[in-house]
C-alpha cells in the first residue's frame, strides 16, 4: 500500500500487462542478453512510463506514490522495468529545473514515448562514486557547449534519443563553494557527431554503456537551469530514482517470496514438506518481515515527495531496506529451491543476478550508510 491508496486499478492493470510478457520471454532475452523492446513499448502505450509527467504536457500527472505502485507490480509479476523505468523520473531535471520552453519541447514528446528519454550520464571511471570529481567537461563556444571526456555504465543510451549529461562547466581549482562548477545538459544524440556508445555485457541482461565525448557540440538552450548548479539539480532527480529502484526491490522480494513458499509447501523429502521445516519457513518468514518493514519506508519517502517535502534521508533509507529485503528474499529463495534454483527454467537464477544489482546502483549500500551517519546523525567525516 502506498499512502492511503493502494492503486488496485493501477495494478490490476499493470499485471493484466506483464501477464502477457511472460518467464520465458524474459529467459530468452537473457541469454541473448537483448533488449526487451516489445515490453517497452507496451508499457509506453499503456501510458505508465509517463506516470509523473503533468497532464498539461500529455502525461497522467500521477504522484511518485502511483509511480512505486507501477514498478513494484512490473517486479512482482516477474518481469524487470529496467529497460525504461528511467523515461518515468529523468525528466524529472527538466520537470523541476528547465525553462518553459525546454518543458514544452521535450515533455510532451517524452509522454508519448516518441522522444526516448532513458539515459541519465553521471558516473565516470575515475570519480565512481565522488560525482564531485566527474572530469567530463562542457567548455562554451558561442551559442553551443563543447563536450570532451568519458562517461561509464550509461544504461539504455542505445535506446535513447536524449540523455540527461551532467558536465564540469568550471574546473575544479577554480570552485569557490562546494557542490557548485557542474551542470545539466539535455543531450540530443541523435544528431550528435563525436558521440560513441560501447556496450558493456554485464551478469544480468541490463543495456549498460560506456559512453565517449569528443568534441560533442550541445546548444546552449539545451542547459537547464543555472551553469554550475547541475549538482543540486540532479540530487532532487535521484531520490525520486532511490525511492521508485526501492519500489523495484519489493517488488522483486513478493516475487521470491511467493515462488519460495509455494515450493516449500509443495516439495515434500523425507515423506512431509520441506516447508514444514523451520530452517526452510524462518527465512523467508524474516524476508517477508523485512520486506513489509521495508515497504513502510517507501510508502513515506513517496508520500513525503508527493506532498512537496525533501526526502534525501527517506529515500535512502528505502533504498537501502528494500534491496536487502530483495535480497534477503532471494537468499531464501535460492535455499528453499535447493538445485532447482540453479536451473535457468526456474527463473531464481536470473532473478538472483538482477536483484544483486541494487545495493550498488543506483547508489551502494555504503554510501547510503555514509549519507545516513554523517548527514543526518551527524557523525565525522570519511570524505
Ligand atoms: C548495471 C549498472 C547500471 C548503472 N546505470 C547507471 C546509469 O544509468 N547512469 C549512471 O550515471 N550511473 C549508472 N551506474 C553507476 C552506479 O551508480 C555506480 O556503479 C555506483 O554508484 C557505484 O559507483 P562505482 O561503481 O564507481 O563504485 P566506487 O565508487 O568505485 O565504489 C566501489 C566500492 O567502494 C565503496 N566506497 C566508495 N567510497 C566509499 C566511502 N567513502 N566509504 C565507504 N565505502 C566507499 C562503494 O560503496 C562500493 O562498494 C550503473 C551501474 C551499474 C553496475
Amino acid at each position: 500500500m502506498a499512502g492511503d491508496e493502494d492503486f488496485s486499478e493501477i495494478r490490476a492493470a499493470v499485471a493484466a500487462l506483464c501477464a502477457t510478457f511472460p518467464a520465458p520471454y524474459w529467459r530468452q532475452l537473457d541469454r541473448e542478453r537483448a533488449y526487451p523492446s516489445a515490453f517497452v513499448t507496451a508499457m509506453t502505450r499503456a501510458g505508465f512510463l509517463s506516470a509523473l509527467i503533468p497532464t498539461e504536457y500529455g502525461g497522467s500527472g500521477l504522484g511518485l506514490s502511483a509511480a512505486c505502485a507501477i514498478l513494484r507490480e512490473v517486479h512482482k509479476s516477474g518481469c524487470n522495468a529496467g529497460a525504461c523505468h528511467a523515461q518515468m523520473y529523468t525528466m524529472g531535471t527538466i520537470l523541476k529545473h528547465g525553462s518553459v520552453a525546454q518543458k514544452e519541447k521535450w515533455l510532451p514528446a517524452i509522454a508519448s514515448g516518441a522522444l526516448r528519454l532513458q539515459a541519465f550520464g553521471v558516473t565516470e571511471p575515475t570519480s565512481g562514486s565522488e560525482t564531485l570529481a566527474i572530469r567530463t567537461n562542457a567548455v562554451r563556444d558561442g551559442d553551443h557547449y563543447a563536450v570532451n571526456g568519458q562517461k561509464i555504465w550509461t544504461s539504455r543510451a542505445e535506446y535513447s534519443d536524449l540523455m540527461v549529461l551532467l558536465a564540469r562547466t568550471t574546473p575544479s581549482a577554480d570552485i569557490k563553494s562546494k557542490g557548485d562548477g557542474l551542470s545539466v545538459f539535455v543531450l540530443d544524440m541523435r544528431d550528435a557527431e563525436g558521440l560513441t556508445i560501447k556496450p558493456i555485457r554485464t551478469m544480468m541482461n541490463h543495456a549498460t554503456t560506456e559512453v565517449f565525448f569528443e568534441n560533442v557540440r550541445v546548444p546552449a538552450e539545451n542547459l537547464i537551469g543555472e551553469e554550475g548548479k547541475g549538482f543540486r539539480y540532479i540530487l532532487d532527480g535521484m531520490n525520486a530514482e532511490r525511492t521508485l529502484i526501492a519500489s523495484e526491490c519489493l517488488g522483486d522480494a513478493e516475487w521470491f517470496i511467493a515462488k519460495a513458499v509455494a515450493y516449500a509447501n509443495e516439495r515434500k523429502v523425507f515423506g512431509g514438506p520441506i516447508g514444514a521445516n523451520q530452517g526452510i519457513q524462518f527465512p523467508i518468514a524474516r524476508a517477508y518481515a523485512q520486506l513489509r518493514a521495508a515497504a513502510l519506508t517507501v510508502d513515506a519517502a513517496s508520500c513525503s515527495f508527493d506532498a512537496g517535502r525533501s526526502i534525501g534521508e527517506d529515500a535512502n533509507i528505502a533504498k537501502l531496506l528494500a534491496s536487502e529485503a530483495a535480497w534477503a528474499a532471494a537468499e531464501a529463495c535460492v535455499q528453499t529451491h535447493g538445485g532447482f534454483a540453479f536451473a535457468e527454467e526456474f527463473d531464481i537464477e536470473r532473478k538472483f543476478r538482477e536483484t544483486r544489482l541494487y545495493q550498488v546502483a543506483p547508489v551502494s549500500t555504503n554510501l547510503i550508510l555514509t549519507y545516513l551517519a554523517q548527514n543526518v546523525l551527524r557523525m565525522p567525516r570519511s570524505y
